[in-house]
């Protein structure tokens, strides 16, 4: 029990470190490259703000949240997802009275009680964008082709882009009639959450992942044909925006983003290569979040996309991972005067920008030997009473088996080539 991490979490261990920070330096790129500013908000939150902002109606709020009283009698709940998060601190440090829009990117971690599986975890993370205080459809376009120019350059290409539009409230009140219309006979049939759903939140029914419901949801209405004039327009635009840069996307009246809070764009990164997890980027537009938390009255629009599977992604398609970064050298001391020396000289190195580390295990020469080798050091800088009067290390390269003696004044330079 002590030695297992609770259910549903993952440690990030040193051997996969360096496959997180290259996606994650990856995303800070493309996100400066388009003029996104990093924030970053607390991993906790008052409950109500996930309550108004995700929705009471969702399964997040309804059955995923981590939600508990803090010693103040205050209702606290981890971050279930990025976006409300992110309006809060704009509305509360009133971002919207500086000049707009405001271009958001953030990498956070979330806290989902779900039944795990692949890709699915009760901490994950993600990367997400926001863009506030525009209607264009122009945002829409660019924070898509964000997305997708990040994902090509870590060179995915089992991705398909879905795009859809979810229309307003105005459209929404027959498309939704009309759904429950075509449900209604098939009431009995469908899963529990459903049945519930049907009532709540019909639109959710169309991404129900139970296979009966996800076959019979494909012969639903289409909320296309129910689109008013502006959103019918705005589809039109964005269409027309994705064609203008070039990107492929197959047009999916099944993505839906089920809140009265989401408006016009919907669209999803999809895979068929993960498994049944197969949505690695999700996102929209909402229109009406914003007021819904604050009173501010703001468009927005963004995504959020999952890292865990991301990785898993790459990792099944056989991406390319740049080489974890190695150590420059391993100084290696015989006698007290030496190891001295030695730990002046890896401070040296160290000032001068290089890795290099001494044995803290106080083995002796042979053993620091080995140690460098097993651990791929490319230089071992070896320091006994000769070199010290000499002025010069006996400088052994571990990679191609050579050695020569190098000065201790031009080592810097040297390890540096
Ligand atoms: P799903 O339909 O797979 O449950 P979702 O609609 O709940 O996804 P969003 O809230 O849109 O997902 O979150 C954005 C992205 O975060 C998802 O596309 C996915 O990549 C990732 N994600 C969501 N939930 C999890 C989870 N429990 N574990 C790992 N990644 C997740
Ligand atoms: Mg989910």
């Amino acid at each position: 029990m002590l030695t297992n991490a609770p259910r549903g979490t993952k440690d990030i261990l040193p051997q996969e470190i360096s496959k997180w920070n290259y996606v994650e330096n990856s995303f800070r790129n493309e996100c400066l490259k388009n003029g996104f500013s990093e924030i970053r908000t607390p991993i906790f939150e008052h409950t109500e703000l996930f309550k108004r902002g995700v929705g009471e109606t969702t399964d997040i709020v309804q059955k995923e949240m981590y939600t508990f009283e803090d010693h103040g009698n205050r209702s606290i709940t981890l971050k279930p997802e990025g976006t409300a998060p992110v309006v809060r601190a704009f509305l509360e440090s009133k971002q919207y009275a500086e000049t707009q829009p405001t271009k958001y990117f953030y990498n956070t971690s979330c806290y989902r009680y779900e039944k795990p599986q692949a890709g699915r975890l009760r901490e994950f993370h993600q990367f997400g964008v926001e863009i506030f205080g525009t209607d264009s459809m122009l945002a829409d376009v660019q924070v898509i082709s964000l997305a997708d120019d990040f994902l090509k350059k870590l060179g995915i290409k089992d991705l398909e882009l879905r795009i859809n539009s979810v229309g307003c409230p105005k459209c929404r009140a027959e498309y939704k009639e009309a759904l429950r219309d075509y449900f209604r006979p098939h009431l009995n049939g469908l899963c529990d959450t459903c049945k519930d759903r049907f009532e709540r939140n019909p639109m959710r029914i169309i991404d129900c992942k139970s296979p009966h419901d996800h076959e019979l949801a494909l012969g639903a209405p289409s909320i296309l044909d129910y689109l008013c004039e502006e959103c019918s327009e705005a589809f039109d635009d964005l269409k027309e925006g994705l064609d203008a840069s070039g990107i492929e996307y197959i047009v999916d009246p099944t993505i839906v983003r089920g809140l009265d809070y989401y408006t016009k764009t919907a669209f999803e990164f999809v895979t068929n290569e993960i498994g049944a997890q197969g949505t690695v980027c999700g996102g929209g537009r909402y229109d009406n979040l914003i007021k819904e938390i604050g009173d501010q009255d703001i468009p927005g629009v963004g995504f959020g996309l999952g890292i865990e599977r991301l990785l898993l992604l790459m990792e099944k398609t056989g991406a390319s991972f740049p080489e974890p970064e190695t150590m420059d050298a391993l100084i290696i001391t015989l006698g007290d005067d030496a190891k001295k020396h030695g730990i002046w000289l890896a401070r040296e190195l160290r000032s001068k920008g290089l890795k290099c580390d001494m044995d803290v295990m106080e083995r002796n020469m042979k053993g620091q030997l080995k140690y460098a080798d097993k651990k791929g050091y490319r230089y071992a800088v070896i320091i006994g009473d000769n070199e010290l009067a000499s002025g010069k290390c006996q400088l052994k390269d571990l990679k191609n088996s050579t050695q020569e003696d190098v000065s201790f004044d031009d080592l810097a330079e040297y390890l540096g080539k």
